[in-house]
């Protein structure tokens, strides 16, 4: 059966192993011995309603259905949730838009995105932004989709309205962002920002480098661009944002934490309840400075060196870090120059992100369990959507049927996000995406069924 499986699926994988029509009380039931439950894996059979997991039970038991898929030993996951990637349209839609973004999602196994409030134009920070954005994601969406505010100098009064509308969240950066339009907040615009953001209960994350700890890298090479972003400029940062917070009593978290150094102020912090998380990202955690070959590797802050690596990963095994999410951040490949102090800093990675992880986890002996909480769970809960993230009664029937076992070779123009750029190209990554599931419905990669979301939507 299994063996089916891996000769049908290749780049969508669509065909599940025993498929099935029938009558009956449910829509669809999927059933797994290795169905990835917030508890661990467990043989289930998931029967879906209405687009919503109506029942969990038995992976035996006679089930009635309209279409059944049985994975057998294919483990199945909940829809990953990826809280941070940069769509960019409008305003520049040749990096990336929505409808290749998202079946680039689809086809790694994330069933939900929450797109970044800059690099688009205009920027997403105020309400009549947020209403261009919703507009030029209507209708192109293959998985749901929900959108961070923007916090920048001069529009403290836009955040509330911003919370209201249902953004997520605010953005701000602390350190030049890459693009003029959303200019950083200095360390008063950060406490103003927070001050207001505690008003209402609302979140604030932040791009955590210290400007001041910043330096031109002098050079074209990685070590120097390296050099220019010490791990102190992050932890620094990651050290303000805590201490205003706490000063505050306001929930930040800290986007893309690349250096091992921020693992214990963020720690201490949380130990004595300030309200502080973090995230990490695939490519910290699975590429190093070492192995660096272009500027599809540059981002910031930047990939380190391999020892700084297992201290992230011990972190997420702490919970200290509650997740690992893309910053998809893509851009054209004519400015991705071979001058690291040049070229656009961000990396392309939305649909690869989850083998990338696999692969490491799983060599670290973590499982699927773990990898659906850092990707799925973690995230959901950040952006405030209680449907989303895991396998559980009630929450929408966004699944992944997924090979762990099965190896592939990453083909970048093979991809389907818009450039064809990844730092990826070439990696052997264990870990096939079979099926993608949104809300019941399998991802065809042609019609458009993601929904817009809300904070707190249900
Ligand atoms: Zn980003």
């Amino acid at each position: 059966m299994i063996t089916e499986v891996i000769a049908a699926g290749r780049r969508h994988g669509l065909r599940q192993t025993t498929r099935s029509r029938g009558r009956g009380e449910y829509d669809l039931v999927v059933r797994s011995r290795r169905t990835v439950t917030p508890q661990g894996e467990r043989p289930l059979a998931v029967a879906v309603r209405g687009g919503v997991i109506a029942a969990l039970r038995p992976y035996d038991e006679p089930l009635a259905a309209e279409e059944s898929a049985d994975l057998g030993d294919l483990p199945l996951l909940p829809g990953l949730v990826d809280s941070h990637v940069h769509v960019n349209e409008p305003g520049r839609t040749h990096w990336e838009g929505f409808a290749t973004a998202t079946r680039a999602a689809a086809a790694g196994g994330v069933t939900t995105i929450v797109d970044m409030p800059l690099n688009s134009l205009p920027p997403t920070v105020d309400v009549a932004a947020l209403e261009v954005k919703r507009k030029a994601a209507e209708g192109r969406c293959h998985v749901d989709t929900g959108f961070w505010g923007g916090a920048i100098p001069g529009n403290l009064a836009d955040l509330r309205p911003l919370h209201e509308a249902g953004a997520m969240g605010v953005k701000c950066f602390l350190s030049p962002s890459g693009v003029d339009e959303f200019p950083a907040l200095d360390r008063d615009g950060l406490r103003a920002a927070l001050a207001e953001v505690a008003a209402f209960d609302g979140l604030l994350i932040a791009h955590a480098e210290d400007p001041g700890l910043l330096s031109d890298p002098g050079g074209p090479a990685y070590g120097d661009f390296l050099r220019s972003r010490p791990q102190e400029a992050e932890r620094r940062a990651v050290e303000q944002v805590i201490a205003l917070a706490a000063e505050t009593g306001a929930r930040a978290h800290i986007v893309h934490v690349s250096a091992a150094a921020c693992v214990e102020p963020l720690r201490a912090a949380q130990a004595a309840g300030v309200r502080v998380s973090a995230e990490t990202c695939p490519h910290y955690l699975t590429l190093a400075a070492e192995q660096v070959t272009g500027p599809a590797y540059k981002c910031c802050p930047p990939i380190r060196e391999a020892a700084n690596r297992d201290a992230l990963w011990q972190a997420l095994a702490d919970g200290v870090l509650m997740g690992i999410v893309s910053d998809h951040s893509p851009s054209t490949p004519d400015l991705k120059v071979p001058d690291f102090a040049a070229a656009w800093g961000g990396i392309s990675s939305l649909q690869v992100g989850l083998p990338a992880v696999w692969t490491a986890a799983r060599a670290r002996g973590h499982g699927l369990a773990d990898v659906a909480r850092w990707m799925a769970e973690g995230p959901a809960r950040l952006a405030g959507l209680p449907r989303k993230g895991a396998i559980r009664e009630g929450d929408d029937a966004d699944l992944v049927a997924f090979d762990p076992d099965a190896e592939f070779t990453v083909d970048v123009a093979a991809l389907h996000h818009r450039n064809p750029v990844s730092p990826y190209h070439g990696a052997r990554l264990a870990g096939v995406v079979r099926t993608t599931w949104l809300r019941g419905t399998p991802v065809d990669f042609d019609t458009p069924r993601g929904r817009l979301l809300t904070r707190g939507a249900r």
